[in-house]
């Protein structure tokens, strides 16, 4: 291999730029070409693509979002589609390419491997919802802004007497629902694992005003559950606490990444490059017990999710 080239595809997150300067630089340190496909597919098949140096990558690690840009493109579905992406690829001599971004974007690495193309995908979502690895790049730093701004929530709650009920990002897969409400200490968490019985929340948040006699109390709600502006007058009408919910929305796809978001991607950069390097394709990075390992994308995307039982189980202990 000689030429690779790089995309960033679907939603963003923090850390991918570390990633992209990771495969970029280890990719020149090794001899490679390396190439910049921007808006993800997208460009792939537009032909928007360019060379990138050791200056271009330069000045990124710490800058959130992506400098390549991102774009869905449902057509990649279509093998035409795709063998119009192949020829963009073949006319600048590229062989291979690292492919950043969610299941997704998977699939498509996956399909483009099977025409000849060798890719390696790595894990870039907020969600954490890709359940061979055990950290998603980005999912850390997303969790940092979550309960930043939930203690920020929890300081006005306080005074108020309110319960905030705060939408976190991830559908799925409830993590950041999870972990944010055990390191802020909400009262209530609710995902996909949990289940949501409005009226048993509503029970729980009475017992906490009157028996706990609590000054405040934060729910921690996944998206796509249920409407929160709805659930949070439910809260005033029939709790003694005055209900305010709060979306954080794409706030929590922003910001620097946090270290252990740039480690992680840096990492994982590396291990696919030499991945590409060996003529290895069809492999998505993960990091499994503090070792960056890959598995076959195939075999990834029909993983189950661990169960989240024993955190959730922690939580029930705290409150
Ligand atoms: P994510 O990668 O974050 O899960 P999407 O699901 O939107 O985000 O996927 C990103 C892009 O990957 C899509 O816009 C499409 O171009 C490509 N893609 C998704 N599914 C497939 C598939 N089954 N085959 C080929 N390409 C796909």
């Amino acid at each position: 291999v000689k030429r690779i080239g790089i995309l960033t595809s679907g939603g963003d997150s923090p850390g991918m730029n570390a990633a992209i300067r990771a495969v970029t630089r280890v990719g020149l340190n090794s001899g490679l070409e390396v190439f910049g496909i921007y808006n993800g597919y997208k460009g792939m098949v537009e032909g928007y693509i360019e060379p990138l140096t050791r200056e271009t990558v330069g000045d990124i690690v710490n800058r959130g979002g992506t400098i390549l840009g991102s774009a869905r493109l449902p057509e990649f579905k279509d093998i035409e589609v795709r063998k119009k992406a192949i020829a963009q690829l073949k006319k600048r001599g590229i062989e291979a390419v690292v492919v950043i971004g969610g299941d997704g974007s998977y699939r498509g690495a996956l399909s483009l491997t099977e025409m000849g193309i060798n890719c390696i995908g790595l894990p870039g979502t907020i969600d954490n919802d890709i359940t061979c690895t055990d950290y998603t790049i980005g999912f850390q730093t997303a969790l940092e802004t979550v309960v930043e701004c939930v203690d920020k929530l929890r300081d006005t709650s306080n005074s108020h007497h309110r319960c905030s009920i705060v939408e976190v990002m991830g559908n799925r897969c409830g993590d950041l629902a999870l972990w944010s409400g055990i390191a802020c200490g909400a009262e209530i968490v609710v995902t996909s694992d949990t289940g949501f019985d409005e009226q048993d929340v509503l029970d729980r948040l009475r017992d906490i005003d009157i028996i706990k006699k609590k000054k405040h109390a934060i729910v921690v709600i996944s998206e796509k559950i249920t409407d929160v502006d709805q659930f949070a007058k439910k809260v005033s009408l029939n709790t003694g606490f005055s209900g305010r919910a709060t979306v954080l929305g794409h706030i929590q796809r922003g910001g620097s990444p946090c270290p252990f978001d740039r480690l992680l991607a840096s990492q994982m950069g590396e291990k696919a490059v030499d991945l590409l390097m060996q003529g290895i394709g069809g492999q998505c990075i993960s990091i499994r017990d503090n070792k960056i390992i890959s598995y076959p994308i195939e075999e990834a995307l029909s993983m189950p999710q661990e169960s989240r039982k024993p955190l959730m189980n922690l939580f029930d202990r705290l409150v």
